[in-house]
């Protein structure tokens, strides 16, 4: 089969890999349908974090090629989506609703000789706690996208919303306009917020779909510039929750910087060198929660509400590649033409 191997800083090869095969009894093999590159690969294409040279991709959605003897709620045939990371579904944090720290789990696309999801196939441990079967045939390329938007970039934004506890009728900040930010927009106006104020860049592209998407004010100033900016919208108080949704140090500064005292900053970016102001979050009594996003414990309600037609979080991609091409994928984002690439891998009936 064919695989994206990450060969290095700036370097994505596709090549041929062996198949992967059912190992243990609660394995799935899935063939993939759709891929697509993550904000979080451009660390390591960048060389600013370390990754083993392998196979890479936690983002995908596709059919279930086989299954080992213990599973049971999937079978050969059914369309797939998977969270970005693999859990058993039943240990005591799963239950709780934390499936990225289950005991028996791990995330895709770890490099190495580990699977990753933008391949031809993948495997995928413990699918009867990883994998949601989409019901329905005859999706269009839109709802396709929106329901590979549920791996990981829609769920991350909810987890933003769900972790800074925003409640109907709040004014959230979103700090970021990447497509982590702009589905954290879209989960905010899920959840029933009244403003919705963006901290983000100067991409046109990224103001409209926030707009679209439930985007109240726009703020393409950084740094001080960009608190006193919010300052002035919110009479001086802050938000009532922020999302933070890049990881930088100058962005985690800005969002402890515009959230209200007494609210929360609900971050999902994987902080980079961020080191966080323990005085004076202290003085303003602002919490602090978050990290990977359970996507697997919001999936079937965020499926729910593609299906019937209530979001569309695939409207972040704005680049269709094929597998052969993906490198460009990677490439358009480094360089910001892109805000989110998405890899065609096959088509979804190829075995119907
Ligand atoms: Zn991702
Ligand atoms: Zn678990």
């Amino acid at each position: 089969m064919k695989a994206a191997i990450f060969k290095g800083k700036g370097r994505i090869v596709v090549e041929e890999r062996p198949k992967p095969e059912v190992d243990a009894p609660t394995d799935a093999i899935v063939r993939v349908v759709l891929a697509c590159v993550c904000g979080s690969d451009l660390w390591f294409y960048r060389g600013i974090s370390d990754l083993a040279h392998g196979g890479v991709g936690h983002e995908f959605i596709g059919v279930v090629d086989s299954v080992g003897a213990d599973v049971s709620t999937v079978k050969a045939g059914d369309f797939v989506i998977a969270p970005f990371a693999y859990s058993d579904g039943t240990c005591e944090n799963c239950e709780n609703g934390f499936q990225t720290a289950c005991l028996h789990g791990g995330f895709f696309g770890q490099g190495g000789d580990g699977d990753g999801g933008q391949a031809e196939f993948v495997r995928v441990p413990h699918a009867d706690g990883t994998l949601v079967p989409v019901p329905g045939t005859g999706f269009s390329d839109e709802t396709l996208a929106s329901l590979l938007a549920l791996t990981d970039v829609m769920a991350t934004g909810f987890h933003a919303a769900v972790s800074a506890e925003v409640e109907a009728g709040d004014t959230v900040a979103v700090v970021g306009d990447g497509a982590v930010g702009l589905s954290g927009v879209l989960a905010a106006r899920m959840v029933g917020a009244k403003r919705i104020i963006v901290l983000g860049s100067t991409h046109e592209d990224r103001h409209a779909l926030a707009r679209e998407w439930g985007a109240t004010d726009i703020i393409d100033v950084r740094g001080g510039a960009a608190v006193q900016a919010l300052m002035d919208l919110t009479g001086g108080y802050g938000a009532d929750a922020v999302l933070e949704c890049v990881g930088t140090a100058a962005s985690v500064k800005t969002a402890f910087a515009i959230a209200r005292p007494g609210s929360i900053v609900g971050r999902v970016g994987v902080p980079h060198d961020v080191a966080l102001d323990a005085e004076g979050t202290f003085y303003r009594n602002v919490g602090m929660r978050g990290g990977p996003a359970p996507a697997r414990a919001y999936q079937p309600e965020l499926l729910r509400a593609v299906l019937a037609g209530e979001i569309n979080p695939g409207r972040v991609f704005d680049l269709t590649v094929d597998l052969d091409d993906i490198a460009e994928g990677y490439a358009a984002m480094d360089e910001r033409r892109s805000i989110k690439a998405l890899v065609k891998v096959s088509d979804l009936e190829e075995s119907a």
